[in-house]
């Protein structure tokens, strides 16, 4: 069994923490791996490496960091299928979806390339007689990146190309879960040339995640994950006078218009409702369905649902794979139990599930559940598995209306025909990401991701114009380069123009 360790200073270290992590196959149930868990002297050695390679990263051209960004963008498309098998034999997505999430990072290192136009300034020429301002920004220094299970290269990918190109050097803190790809992504950096101590992998749990956002020489936090933990990190680390972006959970909805090609919407919610087994974010798990679409599109997706091969990731006829572990796929049962007991009616039941030759692995079936209300904790809990729920509502304005009751606000659809419904539903809803007819509305790279409510805390959102603003700070120089005869006395008086 492999030992995946630290990567601090440009290689993997073992570190001095005694403690192990459990990595398992969530196909076969078996454990592969054991991940190395920091101590307190590991976190110390890898902000303190970190802290030393600022000093000449932050001095390096805008030229140089494009060089080395464009040869890891070179290096990462080149392994996309290396990191896709990684991602797929500890997450348990299949991997084509794999694919498709490095795919989706790759986008921002694509758009961090761009970053001599990024980080251009601002300037006012003549802004008083004889003075012109200028504005720049510079980087923190250290910064950490603390990442959730469900997508272990494309959420650091949100953060540590933009967090380096800026100057800045990044600790990454990924998920203890599905550790091994986060190290294939600091071996390509370095192969990329990008400078020892500039992006450190730092394995480990919740003493490695105090540790980071208790540092004195830790500038900044970005975080994702679930909503407790990113409340619990929002407000600890910027008492600790840190700069913190902390992405939380979700609850998706998605509204069906009567008037909606039915058909089309049924497939689409049936794949982000399903897709990755459904633990991402962004996945759709509550389906609010208006007047008389409610039994007909609930119809058809219990028959798209029914069709759903459930198999290994690595199995190429598999379109959904397992759940991450076996605490995950015993929660989702008991949540759909709930469902159940509470009155909901269980149209298509993935529990119990056993896949031929997998019989250990971590398996849940698609899962359609109807009639269900918003106190019913399968309503009320982020199920983070294949579970689609539909609520009812009599109108547009009321299944906004619900919506915007929820607690979460990270990202949520319409389908419809009707301009007029889909304007009123973007302007109306209390949410961060919005798909008029598009399911899974990810922004692109180039422009930012991220909820309102309990799907973030901070002020920026990631990657994007905002991930740029959050990685640096700004400064605004006012000068005056005197001529002796024009210049005028300094003066007690407030300056005006
Ligand atoms: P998680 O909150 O359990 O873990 C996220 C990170 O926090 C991990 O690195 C973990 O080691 C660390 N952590 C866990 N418990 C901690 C504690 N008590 N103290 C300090 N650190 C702790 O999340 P997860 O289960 O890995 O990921 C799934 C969650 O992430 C879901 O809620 C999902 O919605 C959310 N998520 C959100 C987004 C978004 O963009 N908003 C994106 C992906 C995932």
């Amino acid at each position: 069994m492999a030992t995946i360790e630290h990567w601090i200073d440009g290689g993997s270290v073992a570190g001095s923490g005694t403690r192990r992590g459990a990595v398992f196959n969530p196909a076969t149930g078996e454990q592969q791996h054991e991940v190395v868990l920091a101590a307190q002297e590991d976190v110390d050695a890898a902000v303190a490496s970190a802290k030393t390679a600022f000093e000449t990263w932050s001095q390096a051209s805008l030229s140089k960091r494009t060089k080395v960004l464009f040869a890891f963008r070179q290096l990462v498309h080149d392994n996309i299928g290396r990191l896709a098998e990684a991602i797929s034999d500890e997450h348990g997505k299949v991997l084509s979806d794999a694919a498709g999430e490095v795919q989706r990072g790759l986008e921002v290192i694509e758009f961090a390339c761009g970053i001599p136009q990024l980080l251009k300034g601002s300037y006012s020429d003549q802004a008083s007689t004889g003075v012109d301002v200028f504005s720049f920004r510079e980087p923190l220094g250290v910064v950490a990146g603390i990442t959730p299970f469900n997508f272990p290269v494309m959420v650091p990918m949100w953060m540590h190309p933009v967090a380096i190109a800026c100057g800045n050097t990044f600790v990454h803190k990924p998920s203890e879960r599905d550790p091994s790809a986060a190290n294939l992504v600091a071996e390509l950096w370095k192969q990329a040339g990008l400078p020892d101590g500039v992006f450190t992998v730092l394995h480990g749990d919740k003493l490695a995640v105090d540790a980071l956002i208790d540092h004195p020489d830790v500038a900044a936090i970005s975080f994702v994950g679930s909503t407790p933990i990113a409340k619990y990190i929002h407000g600890r680390a910027t008492a600790n006078g840190k700069r913190v972006q902390a992405l939380g959970g979700a609850k998706n909805h998605a509204i069906i218009l009567p008037d909606a090609d039915l058909s089309f919407a049924a497939d689409q919610l049936s794949a982000a409702a399903f897709g990755s087994a459904g633990e991402r974010c962004m996945a759709i798990s509550a389906a609010v369905a208006v007047g008389d679409a409610g039994d007909r599109i609930t119809e058809l997706v219990r028959q798209r649902a029914e069709s759903v091969v459930v198999g290994s990731g690595r199995d190429p006829r598999s379109e959904m794979g397992p759940v991450v572990t076996a605490a995950a796929q015993q929660r989702i049962e008991s949540l759909i139990s709930s469902g159940e007991a509470q009155g909901a009616k269980v149209l298509t039941d993935g529990r119990g599930l056993r896949v031929d030759g997998f019989e250990k692995g971590f398996f849940v079936g698609p899962t359609v559940i109807d009639q269900v209300t918003t106190s019913m904790d399968v309503y009320t809990e982020e199920i983070f598995g294949p579970v689609l729920s539909v609520v009812r509502a009599d109108d547009v304005d009321s299944a906004i209306a619900l919506i915007n009751s929820n607690p979460y606000g990270n990202g949520t659809a319409i389908f419809t025909s009707s301009g007029e419904a889909a304007r009123r539903f973007q302007r109306g809803v209390r949410v961060g990401m919005i798909g008029i007819n598009v399911p899974i509305p990810v922004p692109m790279a180039y422009y930012s991701f991220g909820g309102w409510k309990d799907s973030l805390f901070g002020d920026h959102h990631i990657h994007g114009p905002e991930g740029i603003n959050f990685y640096t700070r700004g400064k605004v120089v006012t000068s005056r380069w005197p001529h002796q005869t024009t210049t005028p006395d300094a003066s007690l008086q407030f300056p005006t123009a």
